[in-house]
């Protein structure tokens, strides 16, 4: 893929609670067409690094609607960039998940959402798209475009779980920070 560059610059990754994680996105122009092809190879190499299965702007600090996706990295890359992702139909059918999040580190919990989603959106060459999701590919779409309107994971739970999982995220940072 064209999207993915050999040696673009790794970009460090925003981590709760960050203002940016919280914000909206704004949708991307033909004026942000330099930053979005500067932005797409360095997004890739950052969530290929870290490793993630997905990544929204936010997360890097950016607020254009830009996010990347690759659920199988090791098995047979299938990376996939979408600007300006946005559901247009999803199934009735939920399915429950276990989610974790580049922003909310080493911290995971069962997040459940519509089963199935289609998603219009553009490539990075401009052209417009559209693609239908199940599973893992499903899950991991609804988790970053939510990303792109401030939401996160922890959102879906219950206000007792969400509070422990990010009692224990805020404890592990605190003690990362005084190694
Ligand atoms: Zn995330």
């Amino acid at each position: 893929m064209s999207e993915i560059q050999i040696g673009a610059p790794l970009l460090p990754i925003l981590i709760y609670p960050e203002p940016v994680l919280r914000k909206l996105a704004r949708p991307v122009t033909s004026a942000d067409t330099e930053e979005v092809r500067r932005l797409v190879p360095s997004m890739f190499a950052t969530m290929y690094k870290a490793p993630g299965i997905g990544l929204a702007a936010n997360q890097i600090g950016s607020l254009l609607r830009v996010i990347v996706v690759d659920v199988a990295p090791k098995e047979e890359p299938a990376p996939i960039a979408l600007i300006n992702p946005e559901i247009v139909a999803k199934s009735e059918d939920m399915a429950t998940q276990e989610e974790g999040c580049l922003s909310i580190p080493d911290q995971y919990a069962e997040v459940t959402r519509p089963a199935w989603v289609k998603v219009r959106y553009q490539d990075p060459q401009g052209a417009k798209q559209e693609i239908e999701a199940q599973g893992l590919l499903s899950a991991c779409l609804q988790h970053e475009i939510d990303h792109l309107n401030g939401v996160l994971f922890v959102d879906y739970l219950s206000a007792l779980k969400r509070n422990m999982l990010l009692r224990k995220l805020a404890k592990a940072q605190k003690e990362l920070k005084s190694r």
